[in-house]
């Protein structure tokens, strides 16, 4: 059966696909089903009504995440009518994508400005502090490409998104880290640390 919502805590998570422009090293597919107890292999990509109909009340979730297995943003057409559609369920709903960043290079032009207006906050894994090491351990489509294009990206959600992280896993030295949140703090963005196995963000 497939799993395209499921709840953690006080946060529900939506599941739209299983594709992703990266394969990176640490990622929670290379060896597992899931997470949480979930099963999160899809046969099928669900459509917004498939999901739309297992969030009747969006109001009893504290956050709405947009988030894996796999890469949210590859479905960006079904996340924005979920997302405009439970805003009119729940205008105060608190809606996030946990993404690689790479939507930009993907669509070959800047989406962000979609997001507008329904997107609350957009959490985005730097994962590396340049783009050689990025691509040694994300191994992205986009190639020597995709950190620029994840920063630039981060800088366009800057300008009109209310909330934008980026964030890394503990497994980089406390020098990297350090880097990371230069590269963070030149960007606009908050910066977070995130645990190497984190059950609930474990998209990108
Ligand atoms: S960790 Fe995220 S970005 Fe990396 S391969 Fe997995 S789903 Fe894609």
């Amino acid at each position: 059966m497939n799993t395209f919502v499921y709840g953690i805590g006080k946060s529900l998570y939506i599941n739209l696909t299983n594709r992703c422009t990266n394969r990176c090293d640490f990622c929670l597919r290379r060896e597992g089903d899931g997470v949480g107890g979930y099963y999160l292999w899809l046969d099928r990509e669900p459509d917004a009504q498939d999901v739309l109909d297992l969030i009747p009340d969006p109001s009893v979730w504290q956050e709405i995440v947009f988030c894996g297995y796999g890469e949210p943003m590859l479905r960006l057409d079904t996340l924005l009518a979920i997302a405009s559609a439970l805003r009119k369920r729940d205008p105060g709903c608190r809606i996030r994508i946990n993404t690689n960043g790479q939507a930009n290079l993907y669509y070959g032009g800047n989406v962000v400005p979609r997001l507008k207006g329904w997107i609350d906050t957009v959490s985005i894994s730097l994962n590396a502090p340049d783009a050689q090491s990025y691509q040694k351990m994300c191994h992205s489509d986009f190639g020597a490409k995709a950190f620029d294009g994840m920063l630039d990206f981060t800088r366009e959600c800057v300008k009109l998104l209310p909330e934008v992280i980026l964030s890394v896993v503990d497994v980089l030295s406390p020098e990297e880290i350090e880097k990371c949140r230069k590269i963070a703090r030149d960007t606009g963005a908050e910066f977070r640390v995130r645990e190497f196995i984190d059950s609930s963000d474990s998209d990108s």
